[in-house]
């Protein structure tokens, strides 16, 4: 399998090394073929080459197998016509990356709530209100005058329907049952064209119950009774702002991996950001790439019949949550002292224990 890795800004050199030592350690011993390939992005490439998403990076993302993306600082990007395009963005949009799938699953005690927690949110990827995502690049948003600024949000039929089908494949292999989250009481046509959607799709899963819940209802019933969601399918910035809220839930932000998939491709990409308040100390806790990077696997292993490289994920993730769930081997978001190499150590010895 050949994989295009690609560190990005912040933590995101720290959190890509550990991955990719996690990822050697499992293909020593299983054998699974990865061909790693790296390349920088962000503020790295930036000098280098004039952009933080060169060409020559980008056609590379169609020719290989699946991509690990670290995170991203578009805070600190100049202006796009300089060369600070959001890879981030950017890649989600260019393939269609439509999906945003992201699994918040609580560890016994480094749960902040007393009820387990064990969802996954699909959250739409390449519209909803984001400026560099609802017209042309960068034309959401706008300022008529000095003291007056607009955001355009983009909803369409055919991003709500592939992202709907994506949650309601995802809920068929769980506990069979989509929540979708929306604001259709006061966005009443965009969400409801989404939920008219959602609706649509569900037709055709009558295996599948659909439940329907406002968002600002959905934050509180996150804390309340999170045992309650199966799969949650909702628009790009609720699904942004409640996958922080329950990975966090679950213990940190730094638990929270993800994968952006779309009809062909996968990019693997941590839930949170690049968290410069922590750059370059070696706290971080790389979980979050490592179980996204995971998760690629397990994607790529279903489209190629390779089965061993989803009993690689599950051996993965089985070995994380013990790691996680020993308390002398967690970083300091958890209420640790390990650091970025102490805790991908300890994550790895436990991996060769399994094997
Ligand atoms: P973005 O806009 O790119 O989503 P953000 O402003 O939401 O970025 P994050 O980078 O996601 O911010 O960080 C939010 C907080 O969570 C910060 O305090 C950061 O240090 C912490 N954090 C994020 N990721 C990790 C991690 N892997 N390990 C430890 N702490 C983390
Ligand atoms: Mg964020």
């Amino acid at each position: 399998m050949r994989i295009l890795v690609l560190p990005g800004d912040g933590i995101g050199p720290e959190i890509t090394a550990a991955t990719l030592e996690v990822l050697e350690a499992l293909d020593a011993r299983l054998g699974l073929g990865l061909e790693l390939e790296q390349h920088d992005i962000g503020l790295a490439s930036l000098a280098a080459s004039g952009s933080t998403l060169p060409d020559a990076v980008l056609a590379r993302v169609t020719q290989v197998d699946g991509t690990i993306l670290g995170p991203v600082s578009h805070y600190d990007y100049p202006p796009r016509s300089e060369g600070g395009i959001n890879p981030s963005a950017e890649l989600r949009t260019k393939f269609e990356l439509f999906a945003n799938i992201r699994p918040c699953r609580s560890v016994d005690d480094l749960s902040v709530l007393r009820t387990p927690m064990d969802l996954v949110i699909v959250r739409e990827n390449t519209e909803g209100f984001y400026s560099d995502r609802s017209m042309h690049a960068g034309s959401g948003e706008f300022m008529p005058d000095a003291d007056s600024a607009f955001s355009l949000r983009k909803i369409t039929r055919r991003g709500s329907e592939r992202v709907a089908r994506a949650a309601f494949d995802l809920a068929r292999s769980r506990r069979c049952h989509v929540t979708a989250v929306h604001k259709a009481n006061v966005l009443k046509l965009s969400d409801g064209l989404f939920l008219e959607s959602v609706r649509s799709v569900a037709a055709e899963y009558p295996d599948v119950e659909l439940r329907e819940l406002i968002v600002d209802a959905a934050a509180a019933r996150l804390i309340r009774d999170p045992g309650s969601f199966d799969v949650i399918v909702t628009t790009n910035m609720f699904g942004d702002i409640l996958s922080d809220e329950a990975s966090e839930l679950c213990g940190s932000l730094g638990l929270g991996g993800a994968v952006n998939a779309g009809q062909d491709l996968c990019v693997a990409q941590a839930q949170h950001g690049s968290a410069p308040d922590i750059a370059r100390l070696g706290v971080a806790n790389p979980v979050s790439l490592i179980l996204s990077a995971g998760m690629l696997l397990d994607w790529h292993g279903a489209r190629s019949g390779r089965a061993e490289l989803r009993e690689a994920w599950r051996l993965l993730d089985t070995a994380v949550g013990a790691t996680v769930g020993d308390p002398t081997t967690r970083t300091r978001d958890l209420g640790g002292t390990l650091g970025t190499a102490a805790f991908t150590s300890a994550l790895i010895e436990t991996l060769i224990k399994e094997l």
